[in-house]
C-alpha cells in the first residue's frame, strides 16, 4: 500500500478505544511510543482465545491443547515471517523487551563476559538496556562503556569507532530512540562491531511498529521486540537470537518446558526455542499478537514510515510557524521516527502534559526512563509527542493549535 492510497478512516475504525471522548474532547492518542492502541482483531482473538480454545499447551493428548498449540506456533512463525529469521525457533517469546535484554544480559553475558572485557551501549538507551548491562558487568568484572551523541540527537560514529576495539565483547543499541526518535544506523554498528568480534543486540521497542526488520540482510546478533508497542498485546516480546548462540546460550530461568529430561542428579535441557521459555507462556496474548503483526503487513511498513513522517514533519513545521523560541524541540536526527520530544519555557513538562490532557490529547511526560540522557540535554524530562499510523493530521493540529495557544498566553 502506499501512503497515497492510506484510508485512515477504514484504519481507525478498527481501533474502538480512539472513538471516545477524554475531558469533552475528541481523544487526540499521541502516547504510541509508550504503548500503541490494538486493532480489533487483536482484541476478539484474546476473547476468542478465553471462550473457545483456553488450555495448557505443547503437551496435551487432548483438542483443546491441540489447537491452542497451533496458534501459538503459528504466531512464532508470524514473527519468523516479520523479522525474516531463518527458523521460527530463534524467536523466543518474552515477556517484553526488558525480559528480552535481560534474558541475553544473564544467559549469554553470564557465560561469556570475562574480567576486562567491555560492552558498548549508547548515551541514548533506555534504562532496560542499561541496567541489565550494569548488573552483568558488575558480576562479570567486564566494563561498560557509552557512546556519545551529538547535541542533534545523532550517535557520535567518530566516537563509537574509538571505543570499539578488541575488547569489545558486547555492543547493546537502540534502533529507535524513545525519547529523541533517532534512527541509528544499526547495518554500519553491526558489520564494524562484527570485524573486531563483538555480537551486537539491537533493541528494537520502537523500530518494530515503523521501520522494515530484515535480521538475516542486517546481520544482526540479537534482536528484541515488544508485542504491545506494534499494536499487540501487553506481555508478549520477542527475542530473536541466531541459533548459533541460542545453542550455546545456558537456560534462563528453570522449570517445565525448558528441559528434555530430569532426575534429581541432573537434568537435560530442551531445544531452541524452548530452552528459554520455561513454565506456561502468555498463550492468549502470543496468539491475539499474530492479529498485530496481521495488521502492520496488512497497510505496509513503507506506507506506515510514510505517513508518520508526514505528521511528524507537519507537526515540527507547525512548530516553526509559532514563530516562537518559546518551544524548544529535542531530537533533530536526520533520521527519524515519528517521535517528538519537547519543552514550553518556563513551564515543567508535566504541567503541560495536564494542560494537554484538559484538550483530550495524551503525550507523555518526564524522563522516558533515558535518565542519563535527560542529563546530556540538562533537563529533567520533555513533553513526549508520538504518532502512529491511525494518527490524523487533524490530530496533529489540534495539538499544535493548544500549544500555540499555551506559548501566546
Ligand atoms: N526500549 C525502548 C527504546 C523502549 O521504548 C521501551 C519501552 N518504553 C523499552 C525498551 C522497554 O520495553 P518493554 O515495555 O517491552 O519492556
Amino acid at each position: 500500500m502506499s501512503v497515497t492510497t492510506l484510508d485512515i478512516n477504514f484504519i481507525r475504525s478498527q481501533f474502538p478505544i480512539l472513538h471516545q471522548e477524554v475531558n469533552g474532547h475528541p481523544l487526540v492518542y499521541f502516547d504510541n511510543a509508550a504503548t500503541t492502541q490494538k486493532p480489533i482483531k487483536v482484541i476478539e482473538a484474546l476473547g476468542d482465545y478465553y471462550k473457545l480454545h483456553n488450555a495448557n499447551i505443547h503437551r496435551g493428548a487432548h483438542a483443546l491443547a491441540d489447537r491452542s498449540t497451533g496458534f501459538f506456533e503459528d504466531t512464532r512463525k508470524s514473527v519468523q515471517q516479520f523479522i525474516n529469521a531463518k527458523e521460527a525457533a530463534e524467536c523466543i517469546f518474552t515477556k517484553g523487551v526488558t525480559e528480552s535484554i535481560n534474558l541475553v544480559a544473564q544467559t549469554y553475558g553470564k557465560a561469556f563476559l570475562k574480567p576486562g572485557d567491555e560492552v558498548l551501549i549508547s548515551y541514548m538507551e533506555h534504562h532496560s538496556n542499561i541496567v541489565p548491562w550494569q548488573m552483568i558487568c558488575e558480576e562479570t568484572g567486564a566494563h561498560l562503556k557509552v557512546i556519545p551523541i551529538h547535541e542533534n540527537g545523532e550517535l557520535d560514529l567518530e566516537a563509537f569507532y574509538k571505543l570499539l576495539s578488541v575488547q569489545t565483547k558486547i555492543v547493546a543499541c537502540v534502533w529507535a530512540s524513545n525519547a529523541l526518535g533517532t534512527i541509528n544506523p544499526v547495518k554500519e554498528i553491526i558489520d564494524s562491531a562484527h570485524k573486531v568480534g563483538a555480537i551486537v543486540l539491537l533493541d528494537g521497542a520502537q523500530a518494530g511498529s515503523h521501520l522494515p526488520i530484515n535480521v538475516q540482510q542486517l546481520d544482526v546478533d540479537f534482536l528484541t521486540l515488544s508485542g504491545h508497542k506494534l499494536y499487540g498485546p501487553t506481555g508478549v516480546g520477542v527475542l530473536y537470537g541466531k541459533r548459533e548462540l541460542l545453542d550455546k546460550m545456558p537456560p534462563y530461568q528453570g522449570g517445565g518446558e525448558m528441559i528434555k529430561e530430569v532426575s534429581f542428579e541432573s537434568t537435560t535441557y530442551n531445544e531452541i526455542p524452548f530452552k528459554f521459555e520455561a513454565g506456561t507462556p502468555n498463550i492468549g496474548d502470543v496468539i491475539a499478537f499474530k492479529y498485530a503483526l496481521e495488521f502492520v503487513n496488512g497497510i505496509g511498513k513503507d506506507a506506515i514510515i510514510q505517513w508518520e513522517s508526514k505528521l511528524l514533519n507537519h507537526f515540527n513545521a507547525g512548530i516553526r510557524e509559532f514563530g516562537s523560541n518559546r518551544i524548544k524541540l529535542f531530537g533533530a536526527a536526520k533520521e527519524k521516527v515519528a517521535v517528538q520530544s519537547f519543552l514550553l519555557e518556563g513551564k515543567h513538562p508535566f504541567d503541560t502534559g495536564l494542560l494537554l490532557d484538559a484538550r483530550g490529547i495524551a503525550v507523555r511526560t518526564g524522563h522516558h526512563c533515558t535518565q542519563p540522557l535527560m542529563k546530556f540535554f540538562g533537563i529533567e524530562g520533555t513533553v513526549r509527542a508520538s504518532f502512529a499510523v491511525y494518527n490524523t493530521m487533524e490530530e496533529v493540529d489540534v495539538l499544535l493549535d493548544s500549544l500555540k495557544k499555551m506559548v501566546n498566553r
